[in-house]
């Protein structure tokens, strides 16, 4: 009942949070599929795993694109012959006040964010129903439990995926499908994600702070490994994960 030996996929895992996840996961014995846009930086990750003799393959996967996420299923259980867990990370954060009325970044939060979820939801769902077994663990944040100004779009995003994760456990126990879920809640984490933020003052903002207190990724890696971890008849619903100079 480990990480060791399971298949796992990560969606985002071309860098930051996803990327570590990977690199912990493989560390310790899983089979890592790893998804994301950018080809070249999966390519060097899996090719640094199998260097020092782990298990990682990946997809080019776009997960606003449910036929990409299905296909990175099945190249996980192509090349590691089954599926036990999803992790769905992938996400972007152009925060700004909604006063500025960023339609199109609002569009895309919610395609990528929850959209992008829900695709990686249905990809392992027919696999997880028929084997009775499977996780699925999604990267929220803390702005999917507190409302913060410029997070109004962001944060209805992460507020959704956490509602998801909590109803597919509800659903599966009532059902008996013994589909495990877990919300993962990280605060600042120094990863690219503050590039995907256009609005000059919301960066500004979000730079100040993620210098000031901002932790690695591994932080929020090792929480995934220990909710991997626990054995199967447990599962941890929610994780919060602060820096511990943040206030
Ligand atoms: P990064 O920007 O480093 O990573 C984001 C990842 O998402 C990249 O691998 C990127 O890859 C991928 N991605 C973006 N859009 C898509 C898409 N359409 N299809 C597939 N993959 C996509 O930031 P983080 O590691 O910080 O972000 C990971 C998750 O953590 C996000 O969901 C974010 O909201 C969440 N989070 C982060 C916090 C932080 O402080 N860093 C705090 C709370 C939550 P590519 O561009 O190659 O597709």
């Amino acid at each position: 009942m480990t990480v060791k030996n399971k298949v796992i996929v990560i969606t985002g895992a071309s860098s930051g949070i996803g990327e570590a996840t990977a690199r912990l996961l493989a560390q310790n014995g899983a089979k890592v599929v790893l998804g994301a846009r950018r080809e070249q930086r999966l390519i060097e990750i899996v090719n640094d795993l199998r260097q020092k003799g782990m298990q990682a393959t990946y997809s080019v996967t776009d997960v606003t694109k449910p036929d990409e996420a299905k296909r990175l299923v099945q190249v996980a259980k192509e090349t590691f012959g089954g599926i036990d867990v999803i992790f769905n990370n992938a996400g972007i954060m152009p925060t700004s006040p909604i006063s500025a009325l960023h339609v199109q970044e609002w569009n895309d939060m919610i395609d990528i964010n929850l959209k992008g979820v829900l695709n990686g939801v249905a990809a392992v769902m027919p696999d997880f129903i028929n084997q009775k077994y499977g996780q699925i663990i999604t990267t929220s944040s803390v702005a999917g439990i507190k409302s913060f100004p410029g997070a109004g779009v962001y944060g209805a995003t992460k507020f959704a995926v956490r509602n998801l994760m909590e109803v597919i456990r509800q659903e599966s126990a009532q059902e008996g499908t013994n589909i495990r879920t877990a919300s993962l809640y990280p605060a600042a984490i120094n990863t690219e994600l503050l590039s995907t933020i256009t609005d000059e003052a919301a960066l500004k903002g979000m730079n100040q702070l993620y210098n000031a207190v901002g932790i690695t990724p591994d932080a929020v890696a090792r929480v995934v490994n220990f909710a991997i971890d626990q054995p199967e008849e447990v599962n941890i619903n929610e994780f919060t994960i602060y820096p511990t100079k943040q206030a």
